[in-house]
């Protein structure tokens, strides 16, 4: 790890070290924002200085990774126990010696999965610690701004990785915007959707929206197309971007229901 590195203190991504701009891309695009009072940056150094990663199970085979005090979005990483190799699902920035250890002690990492660029934060650090694979879709290659040969750029409507687990595109918030579906954790499929789908607080309402910061929806055409890309997918769990967003009754049905609002 080289600890000078630089890292965007708003949304948590890792840059180049000569990386010489003063602006982050990915809080410049109208899906993310630059705080009003300018560009702010962190490092390696001083987030493992004064944050830890919190390490929760959600139930067996499944665990959150959170950054406390919380950093950047407050995005949560999942890590996925499976018989054939482990998954890393979404990234958070920080790495430190007790998440190592515990993915370590439980098998490594066969490969990380990402939902869309806002959390692409550090994932050549993790990548490299675990030696394994990063699967991106190949729509999203322009978010990349720390490149490592270890992305496996992927094109279509989805990949099979490997114990019948999955990544299937849905779009909308970005083009490449996935889900993960693992068919081994619950009867009809447990889905790890990142903030593709996004679970209110009340815990009875989805939203799909092209910008959930800056409240842009998405075209009506956009939302039909989803709900019927949802209709053909099983599950009956889902586990989102925060850390409340996890729903074990009905979800389909609740998403399904938030999707034919919009008419
Ligand atoms: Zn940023
Ligand atoms: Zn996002």
């Amino acid at each position: 790890m080289n600890e000078l590195s630089k890292i965007c203190a708003t949304c948590g991504t890792k840059y180049p070290n000569d990386y010489k701009e003063n602006n982050c891309i990915i809080c410049e695009d109208d899906r993310q924002y630059v705080p009003l009072d300018g560009q702010k940056w962190t490092n390696s150094k001083t987030l493992i200085s004064n944050h830890k990663v919190e390490i929760k199970q959600l139930k067996p085979h499944l665990y959150e990774f959170l950054i406390k005090p919380t950093f950047g979005i407050g995005q949560r990483a999942i890590f996925v126990v499976s018989d054939n190799g482990n998954i890393l699902w979404d990234c958070i920035p920080l790495l430190d010696s007790e998440v190592r250890n515990f993915i370590i002690q439980n098998g490594g990492l066969k490969g990380m999965a990402i939902s869309h660029p806002h959390y692409y934060s550090n994932m050549k650090e993790w990548s490299k610690t675990f030696n394994c694979p990063i699967y991106l879709p190949e729509t999203e290659k322009d978010f990349v701004v720390n490149g490592t040969n270890e992305i496996h750029y992927w094109s279509g409507e989805g990949i099979e990785l490997w114990d019948g687990i999955e990544l299937i595109r849905i779009g909308g918030h970005f083009l490449g915007s996935s889900i993960l579906r693992i068919p081994t954790l619950s009867e009809k499929g447990t889905i790890l959707c990142g903030d593709t789908f996004y679970l209110s607080l009340s815990l009875k309402h989805f939203s799909v929206m092209y910008s959930y910061p800056n409240i842009i929806p998405l075209p009506i055409a956009e939302v039909e197309r989803i709900r019927d890309k949802v209709k053909e997918i099983d599950f009956d769990e889902i586990y989102g971007f925060w850390s409340y967003q996890n729903l074990k009754e009905d979800p389909k049905q609740l998403l399904m229901e938030s999707l034919e609002r919009y008419k």
